[in-house]
């Protein structure tokens, strides 16, 4: 028997909602074929008021053992530290964070807004929100650069916006059925598994990308790269390769992805001009080039001479090592 804790901060349970949806597996196979016991999860669960708070305070006891300590949402901090703008269960959930983190086996983050912050921690930022281990792509979330779980692990960060339901169910039976050497983790604490291919692997528009061949926004045919900012080469997720609903993903539908799986996300933090458009360089030339390019190559060598890159990494076999995420 697996125990799962899983808690919200500043969310809005869209990781809740993926992870409802899983299919390989699902969230009864979780329960029925893989031995998970959900203790707690504040959608789900049926107990309320003192109820919860005494089953987090039964924990902290010793009376159960957390075995995996599931985080959705940002850590809200505000107003000054106190982490007062989230109580739950009587106190700050910073309070709660703090206490059951160390004594919990594994301790994962789903979605951004856990791993990094996400959309509550963009400038200015009010209450203060930031990830369990990470703000955007450093160390400096809530809990210390040397956190490590009962089990000696770091925050296992399960990003996107939300994260793929697969993802997530994929990690939790890995962890429950003592498989967590499978699980290795990018320098971003994500499992590679997921997210080392971009999402540009496996996007039907790739011969688009490489012939620049511009399309547009729900537009068939053509790559969203050039105008409507996609940011598939940029991205690692297998979003094109694990589908949505088993069936598509936002660029088969013709819609730009966003880099939600990257802790930049939402990326230049809303700025205006931003969001479903490609930021420009002296009005042209893409500001965001492919992970793995220079800006001056990019500009440089793309076209005719970007092509055989470009199909590389459609197909997923650019060495990636000389890659910086
Ligand atoms: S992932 Fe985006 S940039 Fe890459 S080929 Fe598909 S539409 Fe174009
Ligand atoms: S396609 Fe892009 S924006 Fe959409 S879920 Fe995947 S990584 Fe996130």
């Amino acid at each position: 028997m697996t125990n799962i804790l899983w808690l919200k901060g500043g969310a809005c349970s869209g990781n809740t909602m993926s992870f409802l949806g899983a299919e390989e597996p699902n969230v009864v196979e979780l329960i029925t074929d893989f031995g998970i016991n959900i203790l707690y999860h504040p959608t789900l669960a049926l107990e309320i008021g003192k109820q919860v708070s005494n089953l987090l305070r039964d924990i902290l006891k010793g009376k159960m053992e957390v075995d995996i300590f599931v985080f959705e949402g940002s850590v809200i901090q505000g107003p000054s530290g106190s982490g007062a703008m989230n109580y739950f269960a009587d106190r700050p959930m910073i309070d709660w964070i703090n206490d059951i983190a160390p004594i919990a086996k594994y301790v994962v983050a789903v979605g951004d807004c856990a791993a990094w912050g996400g959309i509550p921690a963009v400038p200015p930022n009010p209450t203060e929100s930031t990830g369990l281990q990470f703000h955007k792509d450093q160390y400096g979330g809530f809990l210390s650069a040397e956190f490590r779980s009962k089990a000696g692990v770091p925050v296992i960060n399960i990003p996107g916006c939300p994260a793929h339901p697969d993802w997530m169910t994929q990690i939790l039976v890995a962890l429950a059925t003592g498989r967590v050497k499978d699980i290795v983790l990018d320098e971003l604490n994500r499992p590679k598994t997921f997210f080392t291919d971009f999402v540009q692997t496996g996007c039907p528009n790739t011969m688009s990308f490489a012939t620049r061949v511009e399309g547009g926004f729900g537009k068939r045919g053509g790559c969203l790269f050039y105008e409507v900012g996609c940011r598939g080469p940029l991205s690692r997720a297998t979003c094109n390769r694990i589908l949505w609903n088993r069936h598509s993903s936002k660029t088969r539908a013709n819609h730009p992805c966003l880099g939600c799986t990257e802790p930049g996300f939402p990326h230049h933090d809303l700025e205006k001009g931003s969001v479903f458009k490609t930021m420009k360089y002296l009005g042209f030339a893409p500001l965001d080039v492919p992970t793995g390019s220079s800006q001056l190559g990019y500009y440089a060598y793309s076209g005719a001479q970007n092509a055989p890159v470009s199909a590389e990494k459609a197909l997923g076999t650019l060495d990636s090592s000389s890659e910086t995420p």
